[in-house]
């Protein structure tokens, strides 16, 4: 049997110890634990990876804590725009929403989109058209509002800037969720899923639901899921690169997720970081910012929940 694994972030950023009360960072690290292990026991009784990174996310989606689904930051106009993008490393399959609103689990929708069309990505109305034809109920705004996120809307609103999730300062917290994992059939997949950036302007998209951006997924390389500046991100294709050096280089999983995310991508700028696995069932979670949401489980053993740089 190959070894099996999954691992999730829930954001990256300026995240230092002692800056959080130790009831909110139980509160995240619980959040982070209840989502790997749905993702770790559905691998556990013989699931597949496609099928784990979904549930993990959908868990994530759907505490407040992160910006994914309920908990999803306001745009400019105070609504409420998620983006989210699945793919299997088996079949190179994919699937990918953007600019959606009332899904309560966009990582879904985009599974539904990867599995009963013949499209890869459906964003805006045509998206949501997409949702009320498959009978997905479409949630008022009421589920998604958050007291927290909504003060930090109003702390910027009109300032014309716009700024990643829940920052204490411009650009210095994401809270994007995903995950990748390896079944114990050495398949791989990767989920992303996010509100995207606090007073975002109508129609921003960023790398989460781009395919080789944000989250990429080959059996032949490794599954990635990224969190961080999705400007950036986008520009340095930074899912599908650790996969590019993995297979025309021959690096580790290790080697070529260090190399993007602590070298290429803050070569030009880009700050956050990614889960990864390849799939032998090896994990890698490196990230260039003080801490990252993380979680990961592997039946060789390992096993953590950190939010901060050790
Ligand atoms: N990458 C996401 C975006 O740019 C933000 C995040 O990771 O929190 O939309």
């Amino acid at each position: 049997m190959n070894t099996f694994s999954i691992a999730i972030h829930g954001g990256a950023g300026t995240l230092v110890k002692g800056m959080m009360t130790p009831d909110k960072e139980a509160a995240y690290k619980r959040a982070l634990q209840i989502a790997l292990d749905a993702g770790y026991d559905l691998l556990q009784g013989g699931g597949t990876a496609l099928d784990a990174v979904e549930i993990a996310v959908k868990h994530l989606e759907d505490t407040p804590l992160f910006n994914a689904g309920k908990g999803s930051v306001f745009t400019a106009e105070g609504t409420h725009e998620m983006d989210a993008s699945i793919m299997d490393g088996k079949t190179l399959g994919a699937g990918a929403v953007s600019l959606i609103t009332g899904i309560k689990n966009p990582i879904a929708l985009a599974r539904d989109v990867m599995e009963q069309t013949e499209h890869v990505f459906l964003a805006g109305d045509g998206a949501m058209q997409f949702a009320e034809q498959l009978g997905y109920t479409i949630e008022d705004t009421a589920y998604f509002y958050d007291e927290f996120r909504y003060q930090q809307w109003l702390d910027i609103k009109d300032s014309g800037t716009f700024q990643l999730d829940h920052s204490v300062k411009k650009d210095s917290k994401f809270g994007t969720v995903g995950a990748v994992a390896c079944d114990q059939f050495g398949t791989i997949a990767a989920a992303t899923s996010t509100g995207g950036m606090t007073n975002k302007k109508f129609g921003r998209v960023g790398d989460s639901p781009m395919i080789g951006a944000g989250t990429y997924a080959n059996n032949k390389t490794c599954a990635v899921s990224c969190t961080g500046s999705g400007e950036f991100f986008i520009r340095g294709v930074v899912a599908y690169d650790v996969s590019c050096l993995m297979e025309y280089k021959g690096w580790s999983l290790e080697d070529a997720a260090n190399e993007v995310i602590n070298k290429r991508v803050l070569n030009i700028g880009g700050d956050g970081g990614l889960v990864a696995v390849d799939s032998k069932g090896n994990i890698a979670m490196p990230f260039n910012t003080e801490g990252m949401y993380r979680a990961c489980k592997s039946s060789a053993g390992l096993k953590t929940v950190a939010i901060y740089r050790d």
